[in-house]
């Protein structure tokens, strides 16, 4: 390790010496913060991908850390976003390559009172949080901070900090770390995973077959495929979803986020690249990953309805990638009803950048201790 590093330490693990043998199924986000984990304790890791490190959601994401809102926050899962929030602050101090970690302020622009009303009652939950300052603020206030945004609208929640992240970079900084300490990374498609006995064999395309003691399946949208494999149902879709990169004049844009009636979910924020990352839309059409002329026109109306000098910005990059979906919104995470050598660790979502960390960590800790610290209660694959 570096001399940067501060080592995570698994609470009863720490003389974890001749550790399990892991295989963790995907290298995205989630896999490589748990064989990040895995590996500061002393686990013999494996983490298998069928494809290059960064090359979806996990490295195309905006990359926004915003722990205060989204699915299931605050209830059921807004302590564990924090606890995901805080490993974010510790890992942008340890992990030995750097990915743009900035913190910032982030307004969420208010149209009408059906709206605010709508997160009048999250706000005092978001006011009570320790380390962060939520405030709401007028029209007038909002265009102090940013003048060029127009629109009818009645003012925004402006909340400090939250953070931004370079994903591709993070996704790569977290497998780099863990192989830095020990882990080996397997470039193949895994097309079965059977428990035998005390062992697991991870048969992967080409007919190689780890075997293990324990699996971590992190396959992201691809997570139902592990169904047939474990029988028993992952109900994971993909969610498509598209960002374009502006090159546009002017000073940089903060971090604005709105929802109109016909897009949810939209934001602008100059990022440490230089160029304006705006977003996004949530598409229900399988595992089509291409971007479309239609989510880039859908995209560009919403922006410019907002920050009209926009329009001029130049496509820099439009990209288009898939979150893992769960019937709730919810993520999948704890162990295969029945057998505590696999765990599941998918379905993060919209909020899987966020997420990657604490999900890492728990399921860490379950192959290791067979229980997390973490409540993870509400996550469990067995509540469908
Ligand atoms: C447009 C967009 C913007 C987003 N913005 C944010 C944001 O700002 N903040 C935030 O918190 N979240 C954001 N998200 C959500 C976040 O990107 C995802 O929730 C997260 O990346 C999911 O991580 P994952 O590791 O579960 O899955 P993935 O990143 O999809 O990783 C799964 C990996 O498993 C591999 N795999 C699958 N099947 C197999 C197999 N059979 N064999 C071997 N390997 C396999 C895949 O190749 C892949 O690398 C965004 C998502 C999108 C689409």
């Amino acid at each position: 390790m570096s001399a940067k590093s501060q080592p995570y330490i698994l609470a009863t693990h720490m003389s974890y010496t001749t550790g399990p043998k892991v295989v963790i199924v995907g290298a995205g986000v989630v896999g490589g913060a748990a064989a990040h984990y895995l590996t500061l304790a002393g686990a013999k890791v494996t983490v298998v991908d069928k494809d290059p490190i960064g090359i979806h959601a996990s490295g195309l994401a905006l990359g926004g850390l915003g722990p205060l809102s989204g699915a299931g926050i605050p209830n059921p899962i807004g302590t564990l976003s924090i606890e995901s929030w805080q490993l974010h602050l510790d890992l942008s101090k340890s992990l030995t390559d750097e990915y743009d970690f900035k913190l910032e302020k982030s307004l969420n622009i208010i149209f009408d009172n059906q709206q605010l009303e709508t997160i009048r009652s999250l706000l005092d939950w978001q006011k009570s949080q320790d380390g962060f300052k939520v405030e709401w603020l007028d029209k007038s206030d909002v265009l102090d901070i940013e003048p060029r945004i127009v629109s009818a609208f009645l003012g925004a929640v402006v909340t400090e900090p939250t953070g931004i992240i370079d994903t591709y970079k993070f996704n790569n900084a977290l497998i780099s770390e863990a192989q830095r300490n020990g882990a080996d990374l397997v470039v193949g498609e895994v097309s079965n995973i059977q428990s035998t006995g005390s062992a697991c064999n991870v048969s992967i395309d080409g007919g190689k077959t780890l075997i293990c003691d324990k699996v971590i399946v992190a396959m992201g949208p691809w997570s139902h495929q592990a169904s047939e494999w474990l029988g028993f149902n992952i109900p994971i879709t993909p969610l498509k979803g598209q960002i374009l990169r502006l090159k546009a004049e002017g000073p940089p844009i903060p971090h604005i986020s709105w929802s109109g009636a016909d897009i949810y979910g939209s934001y602008a924020v100059t990022k440490s690249d230089g160029l304006v990352w705006v977003g996004t839309t949530e598409e229900h059409g399988g595992f089509d990953d291409r971007p479309s002329s239609i989510g880039r026109q859908t995209i560009m109306r919403s922006v410019v309805s907002i920050l009209p000098q926009l329009a001029q910005g130049e496509i820099i990059k439009h990209t288009a990638c898939l979150r893992p979906l769960s019937p709730d919104g919810l993520p999948v995470l704890g162990f295969l009803p029945g057998n505590p050598k696999i765990v599941i660790a998918s379905g993060a979502g919209r909020k899987g950048i966020l997420l990657g960390p604490v999900m890492g960590k728990s399921a860490a800790d379950l192959v290791l201790n067979g229980y997390t610290s973490s409540n993870i209660s509400a996550l469990s694959p067995d509540r469908f």
